[in-house]
């Protein structure tokens, strides 16, 4: 494919010594989807999708156009359309986009897996979803909702741009979790729990679903005998999952390259200046081996590598596509953050694996450390909003820290507040980094619409300070 494309990417009109640009992205993927929900398969659904994405960049003008199948004719007409509809647009452009035309890489990534997923029938696959969920459903008559969802999507990229890229990259992602929803008279509680990979079936058949989902069941029915949590301002210590999730939601989507470029988040124009306590790192890292967030070459085929968002206390970085590690004034290293869902979407900078890193203190010493307020588990959604800095997370539950001790299980809690709060407010980070606590689907759009993404994140507890808690 490579080779067809650099023919047609050849036949280009455009004016290279003027900074034009063209990228031709070849895209082919197979996904799976299996969703059972009390007792019954939903959802089961097979997709296969082949074709081409076409990104010109035109005296300062993107125009992109996608095509559906490798026909060459196809392929050059959309490549046109996009360098139509660039020089349509360049003369209204206000802040003109720029690419560095030096940038170019050459290389290939093959999909390494262990448990092949084209070993295991769909029949095995949809074994493991119902038994999964079986278990949950059969676990207590609390139990009112039960619900499992396997998905599996391998994908191939091929890139050609007139910067002279090749690259070609496979990858593959992996997820079986299972959800419950436990009822006492008015009280609801919902819990989750998941697996997920990058490198193949086999953590997904590991997977012990006798004891994970009946300690999933557990804990929702266990929960509805919880006490209310308490709300207000108090110091708490927060589990693993749920640090993924704040770092990534509250904090990692303030430091993708478009919002600062943009000026729609909190940390734009702040490189070098202290955002958190010096024991406190972020980094973003696609190339761990096997994480469901993890790839080697992004949409743009820029190979990836660990970025430093947050070193040492102060802001180093930001994760960056072409366009913005070009644009950018400061935090502008090209550190292939520039992701597509698929061939009918534009690239964009995207974080893939996020996470705290380890500190130094184990967790009776952050409890002991807060000495009074709460420690809160696995996150179950919430709200941001990246430009002011505002979070929202529930919590499926967690428990009292009295006098340096974890004492009775509390439900419905949640934290809130600015996100630059918590961090300068942390006044404790655990030893016991779980790199990979939260595997989710991150959603973010652009003008070629709503593109989800498979991520991971993760990192030690922590403990921080004056934290709003309470359910919402
Ligand atoms: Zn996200």
């Amino acid at each position: 494919m490579l080779d067809l494309g650099q023919q047609i990417l050849d036949t280009a009109h455009i004016n290279r010594d003027a900074g034009d640009f063209v990228s031709i992205r070849f895209y082919t993927s197979k996904e799976n989807a299996i969703m059972v929900r009390r007792g019954n398969a939903e959802d089961v659904s097979s997709e296969r999708l082949e074709g081409v994405a076409i990104q010109a960049l035109i005296n300062g003008a993107w125009g992109f156009a996608s095509v559906g199948g490798f026909d060459a004719g196809d392929i050059r007409e959309t490549m046109n359309t996009a360098i139509k509809m660039a020089k349509g647009m360049s003369s209204r452009v206000k802040n003109p986009a720029k690419i560095n035309t030096e940038w170019a890489f050459e290389g290939k990534n093959e999909f390494s897996h262990d448990l092949d997923p084209a070993d295991m029938s769909f029949e095995e696959k949809l074994e493991l979803a119902q038994k999964a969920e079986k278990i949950i459903r059969e676990y207590d008559s609390k139990i009112i909702n039960s619900m499992s969802r396997f998905t599996e999507k391998v994908q191939r990229e091929e890139i050609v741009n007139t910067n002279g890229t090749r690259v070609s990259n496979d990858y593959g992602i992996f997820r079986l979790s299972g959800m419950a929803t436990s009822r006492q008279g008015d009280i609801i509680q919902n819990v989750s729990d998941s697996v997920a990979s990058s490198g193949g079936l086999q953590s997904i058949v590991d997977w012990d679903l006798d004891e994970k989902m009946n300690a999933l069941a557990k804990r929702g029915v266990d929960l509805l005998d919880a006490e209310a949590s308490p709300t207000g301002k108090m110091d708490v210590v927060i589990e693993n999952s749920l640090v993924g999730v704040y770092i990534h939601e509250a904090f990692g989507h303030g430091s993708e390259g478009d919002a600062i470029l943009a000026k729609n988040s909190n940390i734009a124009d702040q490189i070098g200046n202290d955002l958190a306590l010096d024991s406190v790192s972020v980094v973003d890292d696609p190339t761990i081996k096997g994480m469901r967030g993890s790839f080697a070459y992004d949409s743009e085929g820029t190979p990836t590598e660990k970025r430093d968002i947050i070193r040492d206390g102060t802001l180093v970085g930001y994760l960056n596509n072409l366009t913005t590690a070009t644009m950018l004034e400061s935090g502008n290293t090209l550190n292939g953050a520039g992701r597509a869902t698929d061939y009918r979407h534009m690239s964009m900078p995207r974080m893939g694996h996020t996470y705290i890193e380890q500190g130094e203190m184990s967790f009776d010493e952050l409890v002991q450390e807060v000495g009074n307020g709460v420690y809160l588990q696995n996150s179950y959604g919430g709200y941001v909003s990246p430009v002011k800095g505002e979070f929202f997370f529930s919590s499926q539950g967690g428990y009292l820290i009295e006098d340096g001790e974890v004492t009775r299980p509390i439900r419905n809690s949640g934290m809130s507040g600015l996100t630059l709060d918590v961090l300068k407010n942390t006044i404790g980070v655990g030893n016991d980094l779980m790199i990979d606590a939260f595997a989710g689907v991150c959603g973010k759009g652009n003008l070629t619409g709503y593109q989800p993404m498979p991520v991971t994140g993760g990192g030690p507890h922590i403990a921080a300070r004056d934290i709003m808690v309470g359910g919402k």
